[in-house]
């Protein structure tokens, strides 16, 4: 359950101008072939079936779709938020909830047809957006199927629901295009990142990624039931024993970003994937460690944080 700690506020809605779809799609399949489409750089042929190190080629596959409830209460809403989960992932986290879809590659090869048909039968069931999640390794495709999508009458806020390992090139082709960013900030330090997911570069690439989403979409901006229509709003997920770097986390996101920036503190760890056999994160956060990142949060005075109750 989440609880705001502070209120949030409302702004009238920004419009963008509309994006060349065409040109940026064919910028980002010109990215995944060598593929250079997330920080790895891997330059895995994708367009000729070559697997990258996030277990994707060619075709986008998904694990399912569905309306989903579970989300910040500016995303879920009322009426819920059209999640479309991706198979596989650019991040390789030991403790991955999701490492049958993220690394063991569950979920339906899909078309860009398929795809697009996906998002106006979740804006059908009254969804309040379509919420990507996973999206960074799919990318051309995600925005081939928006531009289809778009012209077959979809009109929801997009949101890219991302683990914050990303490229600033591929970033940057999503202006415009992108409503609201969701992203993670996982790691604060190189070395962490490199033994828990395998991008020693993460918190480096991180906050530049986190900066060019600020940049084009700025803080949050709620419609008048309350509901994101667009900005920013990052996730920290609290590790034991210290382990994702949090007061340093934060310490950035209120001085590097603004500290009115809307930032959700999730203390709902379990162990899963191999993390229960690894002794430092064998087990969940005590009361103690979550209050100490909350009080963090507070005296660097930062305006609005989410915060959930521990089991
Ligand atoms: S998206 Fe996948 S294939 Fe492309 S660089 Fe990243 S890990 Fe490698």
């Amino acid at each position: 359950m989440f609880v705001l700690i502070y209120s949030a506020v409302r702004v009238p809605v920004i419009f963008f101008m509309p994006p060349n779809f065409p040109s940026i799609i064919s910028s980002l399949y010109e990215l995944m072939s060598p593929c250079s489409l997330c920080p790895h750089n891997c330059k895995a042929e994708r367009l000729r079936g070559v697997v990258g190190r996030c277990k994707s080629g060619a075709l986008a596959r998904v694990a399912s779709y569905n309306v989903h409830n579970g989300e910040e209460p500016p995303i879920s809403g009322t009426r819920g938020s059209g999640t479309i989960f991706f198979s596989g992932c650019n991040l390789s986290c030991v403790f991955c909830q999701n490492y049958p879809i993220s690394q063991l590659g569950h979920g339906k090869v899909v078309n860009a047809q398929q795809l697009a048909d996906m998002m106006l039968e979740l804006q059908e069931k009254g969804v309040h957006n379509i919420n990507f999640v996973t999206p960074t390794h799919v990318l051309p495709m995600i925005v081939e199927s928006v531009y289809i999508a778009k012209q077959s009458g979809l009109t929801l806020p997009l949101v890219y629901n991302c683990g914050g390992y990303e490229s600033l090139t591929a970033l940057k082709l999503l202006d415009g295009i992108i409503d609201i960013y969701l992203p993670d900030i996982k790691y604060a330090d190189t070395v962490k990142a490199e033994k828990y997911s395998q991008a020693p570069d993460y918190p480096e690439v991180n906050r530049a990624a986190l900066k060019e989403m600020f940049r084009q979409v700025g803080g949050l901006r709620l419609d008048e039931n309350g509901i994101g229509v667009g900005g920013l709003i990052i996730r920290h997920l609290v590790l034991p024993n210290g382990i994702s770097g949090s007061v340093k986390a934060l310490e950035f996101i209120a001085r590097e970003l603004s500290p009115e920036t809307f930032v959700s503190i999730m203390g709902q760890y379990h162990t899963a994937n191999k993390s229960d056999k690894i002794p430092e994160l064998a087990r969940p956060i005590t009361s103690k460690e979550y209050s100490l990142v909350i009080d963090a949060a507070e005296n660097l005075g930062m305006k609005n944080c989410w915060i959930q109750e521990l089991e």
